[in-house]
């Protein structure tokens, strides 16, 4: 591991879970992967209980994360709690490596690759224990049938390791290989980016948040020029400003204020719209959001937080966006709560879910809350694209997407 793996959002990371029956070699597979010892290793089955999450710099890809995971043929009821977690795993991960012992591919690993299948996530498979067994020339066909990479390694004495290293490369989505932008393909060399960041109760301590240090960080990369400021200094910086700003970008908060202050011929969007691109589907979170123009009295709304964190008196998700949502439709709505990795089951009774900014979920993992709950029939939008829609600037701020 290098300090740059540890030092990169696990969000922004590849991730790739290790998978497979008990004892298939998972925990020493890591270890040879990441030459650490990161993982329990021990004889006897089912040791890895909660997927355990190690950050690694696999070079040429970048910082990734490998979850050792619990054995997918685990039994009994705690067996069942470790199933579940570890199919919690698979939403979030880019590429899954099944681990396959001296027994070879049996139903448990068919049923576990149609099911990484089902998910559209990349599959590798590493027939472990090469030191005393080797493929047999049935698993190599139905590998080769399959279209599925695969090699045979020991992670006991480090053979083919960089070989398996190659292939689980190989089969990252390109779209994740490519980093997908925030804003940088909004603008060019030599533009001003105006970006206006309050500093109230909600901020950070000391730090900006993610979205705004990576917009900074495209802005430099494309040697365009940022400039910060907070709402109450904007009007003013316009001003002073010889050259147009090519784009503001605004924390969601203050995007009413923001739109009357900047120029109509000004594109302007928000953090927010900027993080539902880049995290998942633009398109149907802007859909998502006309929703908000049909609900009823009485109809229920998930507001969805990825992680869990301290609830202030004017927090955005309890009581600023249902405030906003009531005053914009005029409805008696019905608003419930969830935090962190816990996605409701019954997503039906919902009429809308309005989900964060997750900025602590990588790509795969909110696509796959979207496509949950687009595949349930229930509309899902984000806090960001939700604010500019109540607050009647959303078909402003959605402009510069050019997704319509
Ligand atoms: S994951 Fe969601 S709730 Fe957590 S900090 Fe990011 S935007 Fe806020």
């Amino acid at each position: 591991m290098t300090d740059n793996a540890a030092a990169t959002p696990r969000a922004l990371r590849t991730a790739i879970a290790i998978i497979g029956r008990r004892n298939a070699g998972k925990s020493s597979l890591i270890n040879a992967l990441t030459g650490q010892e990161v993982a329990i290793v021990s004889a006897e089955r089912g040791t890895t209980t909660d997927a355990v999450a190690k950050p690694y710099e696999l070079l040429p890809l970048g910082p990734v994360t490998i979850f050792d995971t619990a054995g997918l043929d685990d039994e009994g009821d705690l067996g069942e709690q470790r199933i579940k977690a570890t199919k919690k795993v698979l939403f979030r991960s880019d590429v899954v490596v099944l681990t396959v012992s001296e027994e070879g591919l049996g139903d448990f690993e068919k049923e576990t690759i149609a099911e990484v299948q089902k998910l559209n996530i990349p599959l590798v498979i590493a027939f472990n224990k090469s030191d005393v067994c080797s493929i047999s020339l049935k698993d190599e066909d139905f590998c080769k049938a399959k279209n599925i990479p695969f090699v045979a390694v020991s992670a006991k004495n480090n053979e083919q390791i960089d070989e398996l290293k190659k292939l689980i490369i190989d089969v990252v989505p390109e779209d994740i290989k490519k980093e997908p932008l925030l804003a940088g393909d909004l603008f060019e060399a030599g533009d001003i980016i105006l970006l206006v960041v309050p500093i109230d109760l909600s901020a950070p301590k000391g730090r900006l948040i993610l979205p705004q240090v990576q917009v900074l960080r495209e802005v430099l990369d494309r040697r365009a020029k940022a400039i910060a400021v907070k709402e109450s200094e904007l009007s003013s910086m316009l001003a002073e400003l010889k050259q147009k700003p090519a784009l503001v970008i605004t924390d969601s908060q203050v995007v009413m204020k923001v739109d009357k202050e900047v120029p109509i011929d000004v594109p302007m969007t928000t953090f927010s719209i900027l993080f539902a691109r880049n995290k998942g589907d633009i398109k149907e979170m802007y859909s998502g959001a006309k929703k908000i123009d049909q609900l009823q009295d009485g109809d229920k709304i998930l507001i969805a937080e990825a992680c869990a964190h301290h609830v202030l008196e004017d927090d955005i998700g309890k009581v600023k966006i249902p405030n906003w949502l009531k005053k914009y439709t005029g409805k008696e709505l019905i608003f419930e709560f969830c935090q962190g990795g816990d996605f409701p089951e019954d997503l039906e009774k919902y009429a809308l879910v309005i989900h964060c900014g997750a900025c602590m979920l990588n790509r795969r993992e909110m696509m796959h809350r979207i496509k949950e709950c687009v595949g349930r029939g229930v509309s899902i939008t984000n806090y960001g694209v939700a604010i500019s829609k109540t607050q009647g600037v959303l078909e402003r701020a959605i402009k510069p997407l050019k997704i319509s």
